[in-house]
């Protein structure tokens, strides 16, 4: 599904190449849910920025869907992005639009849906992460867990196959982290999405995790069924 193929990237900064991410080979299933862990610095982000083509690797290839999407032009890149959901730590969601403008926004941008099926799915998206009673409210005037299901219903707009999560859960609490795991673990289940996980959070990883990949400078260390990864330190 997504195939790291000797990836690597580093980072142009005052004329030296730094890299951010050594040469990696890996594979995530198709329908897995897929930890990454790892200290600040340690590559996560860079890892997911290459998964949805938002930066380029300075070697290597991925392949996702068994197709090199490293060598995508412009026009590939913006089929393959509607492919790709995400999720953030903040939410970054539009303060200025409503809940049901939030999610319809990745539809309108793609220009290839009809009013009538952006409503349709608004609707059925709303339901799904339990906010069908709010589609009119402003994100100001929701709870933490409530933005981040806008988040997650934004992210599912366009039908993507993954959902990557940048520390989804990291500015919630304990018990709304639990029903935002609650739901991904659906999401997967029900819709059979692959998705990729960002967290600094342990528990997170033990909860919804099948695998789990942990990173240290710039460097996949270990890598494997999450019992296995966590039974030694
Ligand atoms: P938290 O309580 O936030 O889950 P932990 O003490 O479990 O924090 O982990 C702290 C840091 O150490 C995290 O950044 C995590 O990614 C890293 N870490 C935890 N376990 C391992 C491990 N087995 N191998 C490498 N890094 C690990
Ligand atoms: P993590 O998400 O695990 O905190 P990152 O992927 O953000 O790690 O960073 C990995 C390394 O790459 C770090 O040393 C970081 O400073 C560097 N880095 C990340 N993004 C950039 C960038 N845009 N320009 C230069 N260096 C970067």
């Amino acid at each position: 599904m997504i195939e790291f193929d000797q990836v690597q990237k580093s980072y142009e900064v005052g004329g030296r190449a730094i890299p951010a991410l050594k040469a990696t080979s890996m594979t995530v299933a198709a329908g897995e849910v897929f930890g990454i862990v790892g200290h600040s610095g340690a590559g996560k982000s860079t890892l997911v920025r290459l998964i949805n083509l938002l930066e380029r690797p300075t070697g290597g290839r991925i392949l996702i869907d068994g197709k090199n999407v490293t060598d995508y032009n412009a026009e590939q890149l913006r089929g393959f992005r509607r492919k790709v959901g995400m999720i953030f730590q903040h939410f970054n969601l539009l303060s200025s639009k409503t809940v049901a403008d939030n999610i319809a926004f990745p539809m309108k941008l793609a220009g290839i849906y009809s009013r009538q099926q952006i409503r349709d799915r608004v609707d059925e998206l709303l339901a799904r992460v339990g906010l069908s009673d709010h589609a009119s409210k402003y994100p100001s005037q929701l709870s933490g867990g409530q933005k981040q299901r806008v988040g997650i219903a934004r992210a599912l707009a366009c039908r993507p196959s993954i959902l990557l999560c940048d520390e989804a859960t990291s500015a919630l609490d304990p018990q709304t982290t639990q029903s935002v795991l609650r739901l991904l673990a659906d999401i997967n289940r029900e819709l059979g999405l692959t998705i990729v996980l960002i967290t600094h959070e342990m528990d997170v990883v033990r909860r919804v995790c099948d695998r789990v990949a942990v990173m240290d400078a710039g460097e996949v260390v270990e890598l494997g069924a999450v019992s296995d990864v966590f039974l030694h330190p």
